[in-house]
Order: C-alpha cells, then structure tokens, then sequence
C-alpha cells in the first residue's frame, strides 16, 4: 500500500492574517456570527481512498491546511476489492489523522474562553509536543458508499469527536461532489469576496464509479434528480472498457499499487490531449443515434437508448456490453490503433449521452420560464464533478455539445482533478456549509450505503435519521 499523494502543507501554519479569537461552540450558541474562523479535520473513506482533511474557513473564505489520501492496492485485483479496502482503511486511517494534527493552526494565546480547553497537544514526527488549535467540529462521510468502508470512518469520526468534545457531522458523499466547486471558489483568493459561487440554482453532473446523475441543485440540501442511471455507472463503464480495451503494456507501466482505468483509457485514446480530439458535435437530438462504423474491423458501436425517449435515464451497460464484446471477437487481430478507436469512440458516445440529458433538461427548463411557470429557475451553470470529470475530453464533448445548442451562455465548471476525485476536502466544505446551516449529527446514527440526494426519495440528505438543527428551538 503506498501513499497516493505525500502529505503537504497546503499553507504555511503561521501565515494567518487577521485570525480574530475564536469561540468554543458545542450546541451553546444557537447563530453562528457571521465572520468567525471555523475549523474542521474531515474524513472519508466511502471507497477504496482513505482521505483525511483539515479545512479553516473565515467568512467566505477557506484554506486547506492539509489534504491527503491513501488508495488501496487495486492493481493485484484489476479494481475496488471491498474487504482489501476495509483493511487499507484500518491500517492507514489513524496514521493519516496523526499527520494531519501537526497542521492544524498555531495554539492562539487568547482562544481559550473559559467553557473547556481548545488546545490540542500534538507530537510531531520528532516527539515533540506542539499546541494547536482543536478542531471545531468533525465531519465525515456517512454514505452512500460500502457500509463496511464507511464505518471505519464513521467510527473514527464518532472516537474524535467524543475525545474532543466538539459536534460530529455526517455528511452526504454525493452531496459534496456537487458542492465541490463552491470550495474551489472558496479557495481561490480572486474569488473568495463574496457570496460562493456558483450559487444556487444550478445543474450538476455527478459521473463516478458509483454514480451518474444529474441534478437540479437549489439549495444546500435540493438536489432534484433529472436523470439517474439504470444500471452500471459511466465510471463503471470507462474502467471495465479500460480493462478490455487497454494493450496490458499500458497498464504494466504505471507504477504503484493503484490504477485509475478511466485515466489510463483518456491517455491512450488521446496520446497528444485536445490536439487528438477532431471532435464535431451532434447539431440536433437526431444526430445523436448515428451509429459508429468501423468497417476495416467489422464492427459498430451503437449509442446509448437509440430506441427510447427517456431522457431521465442514463443507460451504460449497453454500450459497454457492445465495446466488450467487439475486443473478444477481434481478439488478436486487433492492434493498438484499432485499441485507440475504439476507447475514443466508446468514451465518445458515453459522453455524448450525458450531454444529451443536459441539453434536454436545459430545453426542460428554458420551455417552463417561458410558459410563464414562475417556479421554474434560471439555471446558467453546470457543474460536473466527481472522478469521470477529470477526463478533459468530457469536458469538451459537454462545451461543444452546449454550444452547438444554443446553451452558449451556460457556464462549465468542472473542479480541478484533485478535488474531482473521492476526497476530504469535499467533505470537509460540505461539513462547513452543513455546520453553517446550524445542522449536527447524533452520535447514535449508522453508515448508509444508499443515501439519496433528491428530497422526493425518502426526504433526501434531510430524511437521514440523526440530524439536528441548532438554529431551530
Ligand atoms: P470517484 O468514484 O468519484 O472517486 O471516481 C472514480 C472513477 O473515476 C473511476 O471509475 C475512475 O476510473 C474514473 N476516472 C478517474 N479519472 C478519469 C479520467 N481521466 N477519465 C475517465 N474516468 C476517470
Ligand atoms: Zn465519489
């Protein structure tokens, strides 16, 4: 098992301007004031990467103090195993929160205000004992995701929180996803001034291994589902088409313990990046059902729900079942050109199929605005996030597939890779916006594996057994 990513300060420890006392809260203060400095140490640990982060936010403005993630050896498996992930989690959680300790911000001489100690003692690396300011809160993911996975986070979470004396919060790992970019802004001095951006409402693609979905995003906790897929995921679909598709030299020559297939299969179909692309997108929905016809090797891909209308739907087990199927029957005929076609054009229609349902819910919401429905928002961002959006050629695919349909003015925010992929940090802002809002979590409550967004299934993030709200009496 070897570190993804070697832990790194993110900012320097002393360099806090401006950094004002801060209270000790528990439930004793019903309304947050308005520019007090919050701290959180997240973690997540949903999957196979276990993730531990330490957010400050002040105001509009955050920094990340620390951010790390420790992925399981999936290489010897050829993808997630669930009880080999358990074991990386419990081997190498505590380890990262013990590094993380060292990064929290400097003890200030005057935080102590008389309810109970915020001072952490940490030992460093060295032995020696440093005093830093204690978190104010916990927070960490609750679901969905493997039950066994997310426990050792949960659990973890629940020890520190009892050991600190400060609220735990159990968030919604989807729900972070499409909160990502409003860290991101957070984060960036240029745009931190104001109210987060984007801001409320706007639509989000949320395409990982897990997941595909597409939501209407109204508020912190109204996430609508537009579109939900009906059986394997598209992150499910670029990894098992990475595993066929992928000459086994490609794969022998990524070093380390972890390969991330999608990324692989986008290095490979697109050797030089965009220059690679020559990508012309579908002018009208009709175009979207042509068929691909590679005839030197005898075989077609169909796009997705060619023969359906329903555009709630993503359908991803076709496709692949397709691309399977010709790498089996071409067998050792085909070479790594033919490779490369058919990860371009497979990862293409996906892509496609995406963007279809974006631009359809877009016409959805464009035709009720002007049927006069009031209730219906004016949405100009789409948001894409989790692990599929780091592919660039996704992103392309979705700009042209917007412009060409006249959505020239909806905005793409995609967050950078590093928050694109599962991560504490996502928790963690997800975490502030939650404590913000005045919600804690019960120390009684249990991991869910299924977790919907949409407040039409089963009440959504909200319907969730052991939530609180301190601003509500
Ligand atoms: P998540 O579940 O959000 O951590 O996302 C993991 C999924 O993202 C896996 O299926 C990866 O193969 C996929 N992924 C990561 N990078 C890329 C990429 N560049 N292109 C396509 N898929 C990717
Ligand atoms: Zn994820």
């Amino acid at each position: 098992m070897t570190p993804y990513r070697l832990a790194r300060p993110l900012a320097g420890r002393n360099a806090r301007p401006g950094v004002r006392s801060r209270q000790y809260l528990w439930n004793a203060t019903r309304t947050a004031p308005q520019r007090r400095q919050l701290l959180t140490l997240a973690i997540e640990t949903s999957c196979d990467d276990s993730c531990v982060a330490i957010l400050e936010k002040t105001g509009p403005t955050a920094r990340l103090l620390y951010h790390n993630k420790i992925t399981c050896n999936n290489r010897d498996f050829r993808g997630v195993h669930p009880a080999v992930a358990v074991v990386s989690h419990t081997e190498h959680l505590a380890g990262l929160v013990q590094e993380s300790l060292s990064f929290l911000p400097d003890k200030l001489k005057d935080t102590d205000n008389g309810i109970g100690s915020n001072t952490l003692y940490v030992q460093n690396g060295t032995g020696k004992t440093q005093a830093r300011q204690k978190p104010d809160f916990v927070t960490v993911t609750r679901g969905p995701g493997m039950s066994a996975n997310l426990a050792v986070g949960l659990n973890t979470a629940k020890g520190l929180s009892l050991a600190w004396q400060v609220p735990m919060l159990g968030v919604n790992h989807m729900q972070a996803h499409a909160l990502t970019p409003r860290m991101v802004s957070a984060l960036t001095p240029s745009q931190s001034a104001g109210d987060h951006t984007p801001g409320f409402p706007f639509l989000s693609l949320l395409v990982s291994g897990g997941h595909s979905l597409l939501l209407l995003s109204r508020s912190l906790c109204d996430h609508t589902i537009l579109a939900e897929a009906d059986n394997i995921a598209i992150g499910d679909l670029v990894d098992k088409c990475g595993r066929a598709i992928l000459p086994d030299s490609v794969v022998a020559a990524e070093s380390g313990t972890s390969v991330v297939y999608g990324r692989l299969l986008e290095a490979f179909a697109f050797p030089s990046g965009a220059v690679d692309y020559h990508y012309s997108p579908p002018r009208r929905r009709a175009d979207e059902i042509t068929p691909f016809d590679y005839s030197a090797g005898g075989w077609q891909l169909q796009p997705p729900l060619v023969n359906t209308r329903s555009m709630n739907r993503f359908d991803f087990a076709g496709l692949n079942g397709i691309a399977q199927r010709v790498v089996a029957d071409r067998g050792e005929a085909m070479d790594v050109e033919e490779r490369r076609v058919l990860a371009r054009e497979t990862m293409r229609l996906a892509f496609e199929h995406l963007g279809s349902r974006v631009v359809n819910a877009l016409q959805d919401l464009q035709k009720s605005k002007q049927d006069g429905a009031d209730s219906a928002p004016a949405v100009k961002t789409l948001v894409v996030s989790g692990g599929v959006a780091s592919n660039r050629f996704l992103r392309h695919v979705l700009r042209s597939l917007l412009d060409v349909r006249g959505f020239e003015d909806v905005e793409l925010i995609a967050p950078p890779i590093e928050y694109c992929t599962d991560n504490a940090a996502m928790i963690a802002w997800t975490g502030m916006e939650m404590y913000e809002a005045g919600w804690r979590t019960d120390l009684s409550v249990l991991v869910r594996k299924k977790w919907p967004l949409d407040p039409k299934q089963d009440g959504g993030i909200l319907g969730a057994d052991g939530w609180t709200n301190v601003n509500v009496s």
